[in-house]
């Protein structure tokens, strides 16, 4: 059938189809229409999260990854020496990718099923004043723990280090607020929480930052102190713009602002996580995450016990009736995730629930209930 199945994944997801038209014109990298939709997506990021006192927007071509790196490379100097809280799969990515930078970095772990703790990093930086900047992935898509932003803030803010936020599955959704959490970099994408289609990130930088950030990049394009400069000056970005990208984020966000901005983001998408945990459990599913640390935005379920399960099939059979699965990230467990973002409401979760419960049926699988 020629309809697009629901994406039940944390990016690329499912997009309106006024989103996906935006894309269906061609537009000059130089043409002031296209910099002026530019300058309106970059101010209206900024307004999520309160930022536009503080902070300026530097966007940059390229999936999440891409930002995370580039922030890493434009904020730590070359002698810096960079914490990342590590409790799943993003956490131990952005410190692959600051080590390969040749920046010196030290991982604080945590498991995969808790938070990161804020006392834990008070404790850790009182034994290490060497370091300068502190990471932290606000949702840690692995496993899907909400982590405490805040708190690990105020910390960071109390010992005077840099904080550079991992928040590419939270923004837009997750609540931030820039004038009372205090950070150097955030950094999200286009095709996450906004809604939009992958393909550009962007990096809210402290103003005060930035401005001594030139030079430290040892990367050509992944120096953000050069495209924010060059883009003041000319209103257009370094090198080709993602331009499909770019128009189909700014109809993205004109919906999320029509639609009530991140509070009733985060309403829709809390609303999704409940219809599914609770069809799920029906279904006898049991979630990795303690609720009480779980993010509203994927959710890794421990796969069924039965021996007739086999994830490959189990996700061919919910592809049938329309719906991506995601694959586990765990290290050690069997798992599966389900994405509870994108242009979705609980109808889709509800009818995701049935698909899922007739993949159980196909396979002769009687509940979904765990072997632990
Ligand atoms: C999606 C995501 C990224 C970026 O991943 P890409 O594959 O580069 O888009 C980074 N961090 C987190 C927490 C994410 O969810």
């Amino acid at each position: 059938m020629d309809r697009d199945k629901i994406l039940l994944t944390p990016g690329p997801l499912t997009t309106t189809l006024r989103t996906k038209l935006a894309m269906l014109r061609d537009w000059g990298s130089w043409d002031s229409d296209f910099n002026e939709v530019t300058a309106r997506v970059r101010r209206s990021l900024l307004k999520v999260v309160h930022a536009e006192a503080s902070h300026v927007v530097v966007p940059l071509q390229g999936s999440g990854t891409f930002s995370v790196e580039a922030a890493v490379a434009t904020l730590v100097p070359r002698d810096g020496h960079v914490l990342v809280l590590d409790n799943g799969a993003y956490c131990k990515r952005a410190a692959r990718l600051t080590t390969l930078m040749g920046r010196k970095c030290t991982v604080l772990e945590f498991g995969e099923a808790t938070q990161v703790s804020a006392a834990a990093l008070d404790e850790k930086l009182a034994a290490d004043r060497t370091v300068t900047h502190v990471v932290l992935i606000h949702c840690e898509t692995g496993a899907g723990v909400w982590n405490p932003l805040e708190a690990v803030a105020e910390v960071c803010a109390r010992r005077d280090k840099g904080l550079i936020v991992d928040a590419m599955s939270s923004f837009g959704a997750l609540p931030i607020d820039a004038r009372e959490t205090r950070f150097d970099a955030l950094i999200a994408a286009s095709g996450k929480c906004l809604e939009g289609v992958p393909g550009m990130g962007f990096v809210i930088v402290r103003k005060q930052v930035l401005q001594g950030c030139a030079g430290r990049s040892q990367s050509l394009a992944m120096d953000l102190h050069d495209q924010y400069v060059y883009m003041e000056r000319t209103g257009q970005w370094r090198f080709t713009p993602p331009t499909h990208v770019v128009v189909a984020l700014a109809e993205a966000i004109a919906q999320f602002e029509a639609e009530g901005g991140q509070p009733s983001r985060l309403a829709r998408y809390t609303s999704n996580y409940q219809t599914l945990i609770h069809g799920m459990s029906r279904l006898g599913f049991m979630p990795f995450l303690d609720p009480a640390i779980q993010a509203p935005i994927i959710v890794t379920f421990h796969a069924p016990g039965d021996p007739r399960y086999e994830f490959k099939a189990f996700y061919s059979a919910a592809r049938q009736c329309g719906f991506i699965l995601y694959p586990g990230k765990l290290t050690q467990l069997e798992t599966f995730r389900v994405g509870c973002i994108g242009a979705i409401g609980p109808t889709e979760m509800e009818q995701a629930v049935q698909a899922v419960a007739l993949a159980l049926e196909n396979m002769g699988i009687a509940s979904g209930e765990p072997a632990i």
